[in-house]
């Protein structure tokens, strides 16, 4: 460990034009809440170098280069070609334990020249509900942006239902390239700027493609198998993101901006949460769909670079990259899902087997991360949560006949179920609980809370209140917007 944290910044290098310089606002009292000690150590940082004045960036420390970056994006389906970082700012980027860039990030750090109307800042609720629901999907093995700290500003933040405590939410992320960094200048007709952010996504997330003549369809292949995998992995827990906007989707595969984001209690396809998808356009089954869509947004920012000469000559070969999502999503979909079911081998029957048991789900509006941990320990259980007792008796003779056709002892089977089916996820009820008690100066909740989530495939003694799915007079649940 050194005595300053060794910030090595490549955006602020080689971008130029692509951000504006800029420093954190000052807060009247900051004060560290929570640091995420094992993160600091992966990113090979002296945890005590990371005070509160640093992390809401009140201080820049040495090395690092404060910036916001530009970017546009699909809102809901509508393009705002200006949007960017309009209350974070990029502190700098660390080369972690493993080689790996990582940036460092600090949301709700005031005002730039991209707030548009906004204020620039955060409140503590939505920075903590950021944490938790980063470090659970991490814990399920989902790429996704962690939290470095959460801290207060000492200052009160005017929100809707009256003042909040300001808060900043240090992450990190492989990279703070979205879809719609691509979007900001292939809006503005700038080929060469995008052609410039192209190489450096390259060197920074696909090495391998660097300097080849076809490089900028290679790189939207590579782009749409993460993300095809990304979608796949949340499919498999039941999260719903909630607002699958271009701008919040990465280029690296990872998840970021867990705004109104929620995980299913009974499954259904329909299952929306946000305050404003009036539509369901971000609906739980709609995500697949809603992911191919905005990588052919990414697509066509590529076109003048895939076929310089003539772009129109472009659009078979990206179509074709575009297309392949379905056949991936479908690949890594299966995969998870027959882990689930304690499956390895592949089977043509597999697809129907898995969408029958989904439906009985549906039906019985089961407990959707319930039912997959009762169908690995104990399946008799499923009978008080599905629907139809006869078509899930019957569902369940059809999977220990095909579970019998693979050499794999009952034993080792069920520990494959539980190392894919998690006992805890931060059900939605638990984490308003946290952030409640938060609210009143309690952060024991919230560390409760934090300390199942970080582990979730493994039951804890005396800790059943956080399997079980919300009471009956809790829902429907309703998500917002952290702004
Ligand atoms: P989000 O919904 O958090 O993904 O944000 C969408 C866009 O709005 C991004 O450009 C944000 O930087 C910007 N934004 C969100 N909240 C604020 C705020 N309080 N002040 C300024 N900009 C914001
Ligand atoms: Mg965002």
């Amino acid at each position: 460990m050194s005595a300053t944290i060794r910030f090595d910044n490549s955006y602020a290098r080689d971008l130029e034009g692509f951000y504006a310089e800029w420093p954190g606002a000052v807060a009247p009292e900051p004060r560290l809440l929570r640091l995420n000690r094992g993160l600091a150590a992966e990113l090979e940082i002296d945890a005590d170098l990371l005070d509160a004045e640093i992390l809401t960036g009140s201080r820049a420390p040495e090395g690092a280069h404060t910036l916001a970056m530009a970017y546009a994006g699909h809102q809901f389906g509508g393009f705002s070609p200006q949007l960017g970082d309009g209350r974070a700012i990029l502190l700098g980027e660390v080369i972690d334990r493993k080689g790996a860039r990582r940036d460092i990030h600090l949301k709700g750090s005031g005002r730039t020249p991209f707030s548009r109307g906004g204020d620039g800042k955060a409140v503590l609720g939505p920075v903590l509900r950021e944490y938790l629901i980063g470090e659970a999907m991490q814990g399920l093995g989902i790429p996704t942006t962690r939290a470095l700290a959460a801290c207060t500003t000492g200052e009160a933040v005017l929100r809707q239902d009256g003042p909040e405590p300001g808060a900043v939410l240090a992450r990190v992320a492989a990279s703070h390239l979205r879809v719609g960094t691509f979007q900001f200048f292939a809006a503005r007709g700038d080929v060469g700027r995008v052609g410039q952010l192209l190489d450096y996504a390259i060197a920074r997330h696909d090495p391998d493609l660097a300097g080849q003549p076809d490089r900028a369809l290679a790189f939207l292949g590579r782009v749409i198998a993460r993300q095809a995998d990304l979608i796949a992995g949340w499919m498999s827990v039941g999260f719903v993101h909630g607002v699958m906007n271009t701008d919040n989707m990465t280029i690296s595969g990872e998840t970021i901006d867990y705004g109104p984001c929620a995980f299913l209690d009974a499954h259904d396809p329909a299952a929306v949460f946000s305050s404003i998808d009036r539509q369901g356009r971000y609906a739980y089954g709609n995500q697949p769909g809603i992911a191919q869509w905005n990588l052919a947004r990414l697509a066509e920012t590529l076109l003048a670079l895939i076929a310089p000469d003539d772009p129109e000559q472009a659009v078979g070969p990206a179509t074709e990259a575009l297309e392949r999502f379905g056949a991936l999503y479908q690949e890594a979909w299966l995969g998870r899902m027959r882990a689930k079911l304690g499956l390895e081998r592949e089977d043509a029957g597999d697809d129907a087997l898995i969408a029958d048991f989904l439906n009985l789900l549906t039906q019985g509006e089961a407990d959707f991360t319930l039912s997959f941990r009762a169908l690995t320990e104990e399946p008799a259980r499923l009978e008080s949560m599905a629907g139809d007792k006869a078509a899930l008796r019957d569902w369940l003779a059809r999977w220990q006949a095909r579970s019998e056709r693979e050499a794999v002892s009952p034993e080792a089977r069920a520990e494959r179920m539980r190392r894919a089916n998690p006992v805890y996820i931060p059900r939605n009820h638990k984490v308003e609980e946290a952030l409640a008690a938060a609210g009143r100066g309690d952060l024991a909740p919230f560390d409760q809370l934090l300390t199942r989530i970080s582990a979730p495939f493994d039951r804890a003694a005396g800790a059943e209140a956080y399997e079980l799915p919300a009471p009956s007079g809790f829902g429907p649940y309703v998500t917002f917007c952290g702004t």
